[in-house]
């Protein structure tokens, strides 16, 4: 493919591209700086700074006080079940062995009369008193675990209560604190995209276009990275908003831009072929050739327009595109300055003697 631009300037142009990435690298850098050491924002906010501290410290005493004596009646649960199953097992042994005493006693005496039986019935029946005590401590620590799981039970509703009611303060500082951090970066940001906004449009032809350039790419990542992610969200209406508006804007300028150039063309399709052969820049035109367009109209040129191919006139707009060397008749592009096969000048630069 054929290069128009001399060597030197295309090491200038990919320098310059250096110089851009550098100097959008050094502000973004400065500018991280500037946001990160900003005053009063970014300070985290916790659901717990907004809770009445004093109910919630005197609730969570309660609540570790009632902790502490389910643990002791636990225990003290386990040790009357001991005593429960041991004086169960006592009474029922007993009984058993009484029940095989009678019933070899029956067959030979009248047990009723027998005082040896009484003595035992009245041991039994100290020994299911005793079964029944046991019983009794087992279910009244029963009741006291019961009454206790219930004061928990209040104590933790009291704390959700607490909390639920510090959830609007809360959620209305994150508010503010997200909309003030949001306020201080677009303030910081607005002045950046408008001195961009000027920079692009009334910079780019100039020789300083590379650092204004690197300037547009920093405020342009100061608006994406540093102001996007910290819009406020309403639930998404403001993002999308924001969308909507940025897209709207993007189109309009495409829409204008578009305009424009449709109407410049239609400028330039109703001059004569010698006076847009005058306007084209010549390293324009062969850029153009080279990527089969015509330098006249920018519309494809049929067959191709390689140097093989027989178009030698645009067939839209009519422009020359390729001739014959007034010399040595060699077929050429018709934006060549000199003949490429002889090195006489073209016929179609008749200035082409004082150089470019
Ligand atoms: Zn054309
Ligand atoms: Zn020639």
């Amino acid at each position: 493919m054929f290069k128009s631009l001399r060597a030197p300037e295309r090491l200038f142009q990919i320098a310059g591209w250096g110089v851009t990435l550098v100097f959008a690298g050094f502000l973004n850098g400065l500018g991280a700086k500037i946001v990160a050491d900003l005053p009063g924002v970014d300070g985290p906010l916790t659901l717990e700074q907004f809770v009445d501290s004093s109910a919630l410290a005197s609730n969570s005493t309660a609540h570790d006080s009632v902790k502490l004596l389910q643990v002791d009646v636990q225990s003290q649960h386990e040790r009357a079940d001991l005593v429960l199953t041991a004086s169960t097992n006592v009474y029922h042994s007993s009984r058993e062995a009484f029940d095989n005493w009678i019933a070899t006693r029956t067959a030979t005496t009248d047990p009723a009369q027998d005082p040896e039986i009484l003595r035992r019935t009245r041991q039994l029946d100290t020994m299911q008193a005793r079964q029944r005590v046991a019983q009794a401590a087992v279910e009244a620590l029963d009741t006291r675990q019961l009454e206790l799981q219930q004061r928990l039970t209040a104590i933790e509703a009291e704390r959700r209560s607490l909390t639920d009611a510090a959830a609007g303060p809360y959620s209305r500082a994150v508010f503010r604190t997200e909309l003030k951090a949001f306020g201080m970066r677009l303030a910081l940001t607005v002045p950046l995209l408008i001195a961009a906004w000027w920079l692009f449009t009334r910079k780019r032809r100039t020789q300083y276009w590379p650092l204004a350039r690197g300037f547009i790419l920093f405020a342009l990542f100061a608006f994406f990275f540093e102001l996007v992610p910290y819009l406020p969200s309403y639930g998404g209406y403001v993002r999308y908003a924001v969308g909507i508006v940025l897209t709207a804007v993007v189109g309009h300028y495409l829409i204008r831009a578009m305009q424009r150039y449709l109407a410049k063309r239609r400028v330039v399709e109703r001059q004569t072929e010698s006076e847009r052969r005058q306007a084209l820049g010549d390293e324009e035109a062969i850029k153009k050739m080279n990527a089969n367009l015509c330098p006249g109209c920018e519309r494809p040129i049929p067959g191709g327009g390689g140097p093989q191919s027989s178009t030698n006139f645009c067939v839209h707009c009519g422009m020359m595109l390729f001739d014959n060397c007034t010399a040595c008749s060699t077929r050429k592009n018709a934006f060549y300055r000199y003949c490429p096969s002889c090195g006489v000048p073209a016929a179609s630069f008749p200035t082409a003697d004082a150089g470019a």
